[in-house]
Parts: structure tokens; C-alpha cells; sequence
């Protein structure tokens, strides 16, 4: 049984509650795990007038109606430094457009509406709006290239895209013949007479023709919500199906593992086009009735902390790729703004040295509070809180409402089994699979029509997340590694398959293995080996020819960022790339058990 190494670990960072500037909304752990239910937290929000939940009911339209309505409920930082907000009334009304618009187009319950496009105004109103017509919104990250835009398109069977008309020339055109079931293009942007590209209509003007009382759709908590892409190690990528009750998980997650208070003014960093800038930069906070900022353009240190300056952000929910940047851009630069509205910061995504942790308490005068989920579990599970004390390096406790272990794995990697559940661990520090008891209410309800695929994640009442996790003797849980071969990239999740059959494409290429290596800043990044036809030669023209090929094809956040030749990749016997190898012998690591690989080194 292999035990995690306590040899490492930093000083624990002790919180003295009295001295928070603001009381944090759970003091006292275990009695707020031992009193709370979900149910209760249901019923603290509205729910629909007629009955029923409805996601976008509870971030918008409830607040529309009173004290809040004219409180800004998004604030957008342009590129430029200009700012402009959508209060919550606006937001009500506009999303109300955006759901006549849809109904216009008889776009129904349940169908797909997909977006394409970068943190502005019109993805936040398309999202809340689709929900509102009781339809799926399902945000593509626009740093995608025309690949992972197509397979996602296409496995989502989407009708209606919004995007912009640079994405759509640039992206979709190429692609569009092979999109059978995209009935509308809606663009955001371009002049009225401006002529229109074929196929495509122009959203602005629907907005302003569209009635505006559009009476919300009566959903209910199963009804499906939103459709997030994740990746697995093989095949096409999965798509998570969400439903509304998460909302119920938004609000008790945004509650304790963000804190957040109704004078906050909250900054989630992340692209609404990956999980976390869904959940928690449009879900949680407006939920809270919070003032949540958008920033339009991307990272950089002295503009993110110009915005927390100018801003006055109070509640910051960033990722450790970028914390990382920010720490190698020099504390120097913390000391010409002025940070003092700032009281809590949390982490997600990927792996949060106990390094980047102290460096908040020394820099920025506070922990990094790290914590854990995944596309699946649609909502934060285990977190570091404003009143607990924080371990650094540890992912932190569960939040109140779920239930986390460590299941036991045998040699193959298979959960060991006691009857019909798992085998959980009981020694402290015992490495394992993360597993969370069922019956949280942002669970994912499926991988859209994979149900096998779904039904394997789950053993007796424990949903298995794929990753190694440990849990000490208090409870906290330290992250391990990833049980299989995705690659977390800038915090997100790439998918080797999709990128290896991308690569083959290329008429030089005969077989490519994709693994990830470590990096200072990023976690990891892609890396590609690759077996070439026939009648090409190795070269550092022909590198950079295939790199350009790849980044053109799957973005440039999907595509490799190193490329070796290799004369014959290490296969099993079954002829599957053992990417576990490349990546022993790239990293120089022990190769482990070899006697299955068809081809020797
Ligand atoms: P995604 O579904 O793209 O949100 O990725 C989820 C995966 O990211 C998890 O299964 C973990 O492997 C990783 N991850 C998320 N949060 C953390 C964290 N706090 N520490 C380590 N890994 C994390």
C-alpha cells in the first residue's frame, strides 16, 4: 500500500477568526457539516414562481425584481481599461431578449444552443437567456481551433451557435458543411448594414425586434442545463451533462468554499468556455447577488493587479498557472497597488504548490485557499475555508454535504472491492482513488450518449474521480496525481487522443504518442512524439511545419509545444501507445513493468 510522504510538508497556517475582516459564513467546521443538508440549502433559494428551478431564475430574475435590481451584477474590464457594467434589471431584461430570440427561431426546451466566444457581454447573456428558454447551453472555449470547435459541435448535435463574425469567417466556415444539425448562426458583432456573411444572422438586431416580456420556461432540478466538454484519455471528448439543480450546490459552494458576502465584489478568472468560469464566473456569484468582475482580455501581472486595485476585489477565485506568473513577475510589483479590499483568495484547477500558498501570506497578506473539483462533479467538493486552517499543499476538507474517501486500488489500478462498495482506506496517508459519495446535486447526469461510459465511473454509491488523492489523520485531503494520461495544461485539460489524431492528420505523420511534461509555470505542457511515412526526414523546418499544422487545427492552448521524431513509438502487444512510457523516458523515470511493449527501446 503506498503512503504518502509526510517528510514535506510546510508549517500549517493558522487562522485567527477574530481578526478576519469580515466573519466568514462557516466558523466552525463540523458543526456546520454535522447541521447542514441539501435540501436546506434548496430551500433558501426561490425557486420558480409556478414551481420548479430554473439557474437562470435564481442568478438573475429574482434580484431583477428587488433591492438589487439596479446593483451592478456584471462588471466588464474592456481591453482597453474602459469599463461598463449590466446590472442585475439589465441582465433580466437582455437574457429575457435573448430567450424571445430563441423561441423566434422556435429553438425549444432541451435543444443546444453553443457559444464561441471570449469573455464579453453577449456569452453572459446568451448563457443565462438559453436557460431561461429552458433550452442547453453548452461555451466552447474560443482559443479552440476549428478541430475541437467541430467534434464538440457535432457530438452536441447544436443548433443554434453564437459567436462573432472574425470566429465564424475564421473557424466555423471551414467546418460548416460538416455541422448537419447547426440550423442559426447568430453573430454579436458587426454594423446593421453591414452585409451579412451567408448562413448567419445578425444577433443585435433579433435582440431589438424581440419581444420582451419572454415569461421564463418551467424547468425542473433533472431537467438538463448546460453541456460542459471534458477529455479522457481515449476517444472523442465526453460531454457532462448538467442539470438545474446545481444551482443548489452553486449557492452552498459560493457560501463556504468562496465566502462570499452580499457587499462582495468577486473576480473569477476563469473563461466561462471551461467549467469553472461557468459555475463560478457566472452561477455562484450572481446567485450571492454579488458584483462579479469580468476582465475581457488576458493575463497580465500589472493589469490583474490593476484590476483588483481599481476594482476593489474583495473575493478573487484564480488558478495556480496563473499565480505562478504572478509570483514570477516579481513581488515588487504587489507593492505599487494598493490591495487592502482583498480579504480572500481561493485556488483552482490544478495542483497548488505549498510554495505559491505562503507566497500569498507574504505578499499579498493572506493564504492561497486551494481547492478541488472536476467538469463532473459540476461544483467545488473539497476546499480550504476562510476559518479553517489551512495545510499548505492540501487540497483541504469536503465541503458540508459531501462525502470524500479513499478507495483502495489493486496492481491493475481497480478499485478493490467489499461486496458491492469499494474497499475505502482507514489508515491515514494511504494513496487511492478519490471517490465521493453520490447524491451531491451538481453530479453530472451523463456523458451525452455514452452511457457506458457514464455507468463505469460509478461503483456501488461512490462516483471514482480518476485521480490519486490522501487523507491525513485530519481529515484533509492531498493531491496525488491523475489515475490516467490527460494532461492539465494552464488548467485545462487536454485530451492526448485528440491531439495525436489531430497531428496524424498531417500527410508526414505515421503515428503520434502525447503525453504531458512538467512545467515551472503552466503544470504541464504538451508534448509530442511522432513516427513519420515513408519519404520525410527529420528536420526543424518540418517541427515547426507540424506545429504550425497542429496549432492551426486545435488552437493554440490544445496543440504541442515540443515535438520529437522517433524511429518507433513503445506499443502494447494490442498495438496502444503506451504514452506511460514515453513519458518514463522522457522524464527519466523508472519504466516499470515493460514484458506487455511491442517495441523495444
Ligand atoms: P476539469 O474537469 O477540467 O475541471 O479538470 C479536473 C481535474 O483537474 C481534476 O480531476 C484534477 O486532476 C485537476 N484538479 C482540479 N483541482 C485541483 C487541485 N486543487 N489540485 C490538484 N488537481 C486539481
Amino acid at each position: 500500500m503506498t503512503k504518502l510522504s509526510g517528510s514535506v510538508r510546510w508549517p500549517t497556517i493558522h487562522k485567527d477568526v477574530g481578526a478576519l475582516k469580515v466573519m466568514p459564513n462557516l466558523v466552525d467546521y463540523e458543526a456546520t457539516c454535522t447541521s447542514f443538508t441539501w435540501e436546506s440549502e434548496r430551500r433558501s433559494l426561490s425557486g420558480l414562481p409556478g414551481g420548479g428551478i430554473n439557474i437562470a431564475y435564481e442568478a438573475v430574475d429574482r434580484h431583477a425584481t428587488g433591492p438589487l435590481a439596479a446593483k451592478d451584477a456584471l462588471r466588464f474590464v474592456h481591453a482597453d481599461g474602459a469599463v461598463d457594467a449590466l446590472t442585475y434589471m439589465e441582465l433580466a431584461e437582455r437574457t429575457d431578449r435573448f430567450a424571445s430570440v430563441l423561441r423566434d427561431l422556435r429553438v425549444g426546451r432541451g435543444e443546444r444552443v453553443f457559444s464561441l466566444l471570449g469573455r464579453r457581454a453577449e456569452l453572459y447573456v446568451a448563457a443565462l437567456g438559453t436557460l431561461k428558454n429552458a433550452s442547453v447551453f453548452c461555451p466552447l472555449f474560443s482559443a479552440f481551433g476549428p478541430e475541437p470547435v467541430r467534434q464538440r459541435i457535432q457530438l452536441g448535435s447544436a443548433r443554434v451557435l453564437v459567436t462573432t463574425r472574425a470566429f465564424y469567417l475564421k473557424k466555423i466556415v471551414s467546418i460548416r458543411d460538416d455541422l448537419p444539425t447547426l440550423e442559426h448562426v447568430l453573430l454579436v458583432d458587426g454594423d446593421d448594414d453591414q452585409p451579412q456573411p451567408e448562413g448567419t444572422l445578425h444577433l443585435p438586431a433579433l435582440m431589438r425586434s424581440a419581444p420582451l416580456a419572454a415569461p421564463i420556461a418551467r424547468t425542473d432540478g433533472d431537467d438538463m442545463a448546460l453541456l460542459h466538454f471534458t477529455s479522457g484519455t481515449t476517444g472523442l471528448p465526453k460531454g457532462a451533462i448538467h442539470v438545474h439543480d446545481a444551482v443548489v450546490a452553486h449557492s452552498a459552494t459560493g457560501r463556504f468554499a468562496l465566502d462570499l458576502h452580499p457587499d462582495d465584489v468577486y473576480w473569477c478568472t476563469a473563461d466561462p468556455g471551461w467549467v469553472t468560469g461557468m459555475s463560478y464566473g457566472v452561477i455562484a456569484p450572481l446567485v450571492h447577488g454579488v458584483t462579479a468582475i469580468v476582465d475581457e482580455d488576458e493575463f497580465d501581472a500589472d493589469r490583474w493587479y490593476s484590476i483588483l486595485e481599481e476594482q476593489k476585489v474583495t473575493v478573487w477565485y484564480t488558478a495556480p498557472t496563473a499565480l505562478r506568473m504572478l509570483m514570477k513577475a516579481g513581488s515588487d510589483r504587489v507593492a505599487l497597488h494598493d490591495l487592502s479590499a482583498l480579504r480572500f483568495i481561493a485556488s483552482v484547477g490544478e495542483p497548488l504548490n505549498p510554495e505559491v500558498v505562503a507566497w500569498g501570506e507574504e505578499t499579498l497578506g493572506q493564504p492561497i485557499h486551494d481547492n478541488w473539483w472536476q467538469t463532473e462533479t459540476g461544483g467545488i467538493m473539497i476546499a480550504n475555508f476562510a476559518a479553517v486552517d489551512v495545510r499548505p499543499g492540501s487540497m483541504g476538507r469536503p465541503m458540508p454535504g459531501v462525502i470524500a474517501a479513499i478507495v483502495l486500488r489493486d496492481e491493475h489500478g481497480d478499485p478493490v472491492m467489499n461486496g458491492d462498495d469499494p474497499a475505502l482506506a482507514t489508515e491515514p496517508d494511504t494513496v487511492g482513488e478519490l471517490a465521493l459519495r453520490t447524491g451531491w446535486p451538481s453530479m453530472f447526469r451523463g456523458y451525452l450518449g455514452e452511457e457506458d461510459r457514464y455507468r463505469k465511473c460509478f461503483v456501488g454509491g461512490w462516483y471514482l474521480t480518476g485521480d490519486l488523492a490522501a487523507c491525513d489523520e485530519d481529515g484533509y485531503f492531498w493531491f496525488v496525481g491523475r489515475g490516467n494520461d490527460v494532461i492539465k495544461s494552464s488548467g485545462h485539460l487536454i485530451g492526448p487522443f485528440e491531439v495525436e489524431s489531430t497531428l496524424m492528420e498531417h500527410p508526414a505523420i505515421a503515428e503520434a504518442g502525447v503525453i504531458g511534461i512538467p512545467d515551472p509555470v503552466a503544470g504541464e505542457v504538451v508534448m509530442a512524439f511522432v513516427e513519420l511515412r515513408s519519404g520525410w526526414e527529420p528536420s526543424d523546418d518540418l517541427r515547426r511545419q507540424i506545429i504550425g499544422f497542429a496549432r492551426k487545427r486545435l488552437g493554440a492552448a490544445v496543440a504541442p509545444r515540443e515535438l520529437e521524431f522517433t524511429d518507433a513509438l513503445p506499443r502494447t502487444r494490442s498495438g496502444k501507445i503506451l504514452r506511460r512510457l514515453l513519458k518514463a523516458r522522457e522524464l527519466g523515470l523508472p519504466e516499470g513493468d515493460t514484458s506487455t511493449v511491442e517495441v523495444p527501446r
